[in-house]
């Protein structure tokens, strides 16, 4: 009795739409097949939207939105707060469905779910304490800024991260007072569609519309809609590049978060136990399947050697399997697709002249063979003018330059198209903050990786994209300023007199 059968009666085999707080069956019947990626057999059939579905989304958002921009702050954050309650009482049953779908450990699934808890709880807490400001004109005139919510926003998600990235968008978005339509992956609809379920008795019908479907078709349709009002995306570099063009077709604000390359930086005296950890979370965490994962590792020659050492240990030893399995540390790629893009750069980096120290293979394992596992990967001698030193990898590869110079290295962190998250890993901590100063990122950790905490802003430079998610400062992206301009006096300024 495997932990899924525990859970199969709750396992629907066919998802619809979700429009104006109803399930329902695309207008044209069209469906998709949603894959387990652990054993590649089917999950669900999950109705896919079109033109017509979008346009009947984008109405029920629309509709909504009067009533919704209405509420107090102290009615949306009493939402938000029953809606992190209905999170944490489901989160074994939300951290299985997403672990079936997209092939993450459940450990990592569950840990998606309390993050996702507490994404309400925390912009529950920054709608109440919401303060605005006000500008002394003169002794008679001043202004009120007022932020006011843009409308409807158009939300496209990949599978990665498929409910959290979600919720990332959906919880500002309604904070703010804005109504929502979301496109999630085509691989990974499910836990976004069971999320939705469970907010049938909470939010009023259309605020939350959920539309699986096609990038190319329903994202497009959904994009194009003329009554959306923002766009937000995180995928890859080249459809959001796509994106914003289609965004500026309408002039419509637009949040991109995409791809990273992210440095991850050793230098000697570094607390050297909690940086090996780190640079393999940086790339192991979620199969490397992370926008801000730690994939080009920059070792010091001090300790370049233990720092393999250390990595090669922890590679060969971490549990790979079944994802449902509370040990399990890594899980399978997405899909066959995913799994040939990165066993190709594994190819990739050969021929480049990088050694390959561990892994680099599919996982043979006769209860495995039909997932799509890959395992964790180690190229040395790797360059930063390299493919794989250069180009977003997307799976547990790690490839590690040696330098000796901290301009040098500054330097080669800097060499990349992308500027998301990086990391120094020092205990001078004059150093760490001049070397964490200088790199182009969104976010750099200092003897730390990957924590994005609610109240900690997340987005990118450069071709990682632009605006930010999570902290306050989401709210500010998801609506638009007002200024009112207040005078205190009745007298007419004679300004005819004056011409
Ligand atoms: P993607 O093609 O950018 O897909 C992301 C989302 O955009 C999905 O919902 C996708 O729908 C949708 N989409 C695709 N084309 C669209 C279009 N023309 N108009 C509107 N929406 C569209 O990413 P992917 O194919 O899933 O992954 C490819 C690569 O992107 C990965 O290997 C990785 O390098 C990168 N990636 C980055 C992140 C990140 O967090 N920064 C996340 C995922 C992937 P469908 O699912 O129907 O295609
Ligand atoms: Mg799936």
């Amino acid at each position: 009795m495997t932990l899924k059968d525990d859970w199969e009666e709750q396992l629907q085999k066919e998802y619809h739409l979700f429009i104006n707080g109803q399930f329902k069956p695309s207008e044209s019947g069209d469906r998709i097949l949603t894959r387990n990626p652990a054993n590649g057999e089917m999950l669900a059939f999950v109705s896919v939207a079109d033109e017509k579905d979008v346009d009947q989304a984008v109405e029920a958002a629309q509709n909504a939105f009067e009533d919704w921009k209405a509420t107090s702050a102290q009615e949306r954050a009493n939402i938000l707060l029953r809606l992190a309650d209905r999170v944490e009482e489901n989160l074994t049953f939300l951290a299985i469905i997403e672990s079936l779908d997209n092939g993450k450990p459940l450990r990592e699934a569950r840990e998606d779910m309390m993050t996702i808890a507490d994404q309400f709880r925390y912009f529950a807490g920054c709608i109440r304490s919401q303060e605005g400001r006000y500008i002394q004109h003169n002794q008679a005139a001043f202004s009120i800024l007022i932020h006011e919510p843009l409308g409807v926003i158009a939300q496209i998600v990949p599978w990665n991260f498929p409910l959290l990235i979600a919720v990332w968008k959906i919880v500002p978005a309604l904070a703010a007072g804005n109504t929502v339509v979301i496109k999630p992956a085509s691989n990974t609809p499910l836990s976004i569609l069971e999320f939705a379920r469970l907010t049938q008795d909470i939010l009023p019908p259309g605020v939350l519309n959920v539309i699986p479907g096609l990038g190319t078709k329903c994202g497009e349709a959904l994009l194009k809609h003329r009554n959306i009002n923002k766009i937000t995306f995180t995928g890859s570099t080249e459809v959001g590049k796509h994106i914003g063009k289609i965004a500026a077709e309408s002039i419509l604000p637009t949040t991109l978060e995409l791809g990273g390359k992210s440095a991850n930086i050793i230098f000697p005296d570094a607390p050297i136990k909690k940086a090996i950890e780190g640079a393999a979370i940086g790339i192991l965490y979620n199969q490397g399947q992370v926008c801000s994962a730690g994939s080009r590792l920059f070792v010091h020659e001090e300790v370049y050697d233990e720092v393999i050492e250390g990595l090669k240990k922890i590679f060969m030893e971490i549990k790979i399997g079944d994802p449902l399995d509370p040990d399990v540390q890594m899980g399978p790629l997405i899909d066959e697709k995913q799994l040939q893009k990165v066993l190709a750069y594994v190819e990739i980096g050969k021929k480049e002249g990088a050694t390959l120290i561990y892994g680099g293979q599919r996982v043979e394992d006769e209860t495995l063979k039909n997932g799509f596992y890959i395992q964790p990967t180690l190229f040395t001698n790797v360059t930063n003018d390299m493919k794989i030193a250069q180009e977003e990898i997307f799976g547990p590869v790690l490839v590690v330059i040696k330098f000796r110079e901290e301009q040098e290295v500054i330097d080669m962190a800097n060499h990349s198209p992308y500027g998301l998250v990086g990391a120094v890993w020092s205990k001078d901590i004059n150093r760490a903050i001049r070397v964490a100063k200088s790199i182009d990122t969104g976010t750099m950790w200092i003897n730390e990786f990957n924590l994005v905490p609610a109240h900690s802003p997340f987005g990118g430079y450069k071709k990682s994209g632009y605006g930010r998610e999570s902290h306050k400062m989401a709210l500010k992206d998801y609506s638009q300023v007002k200024n009112i301009y207040i005078s205190l006096t009745e007298e007419p300024t004679g300004w005819y007199k004056k011409l």
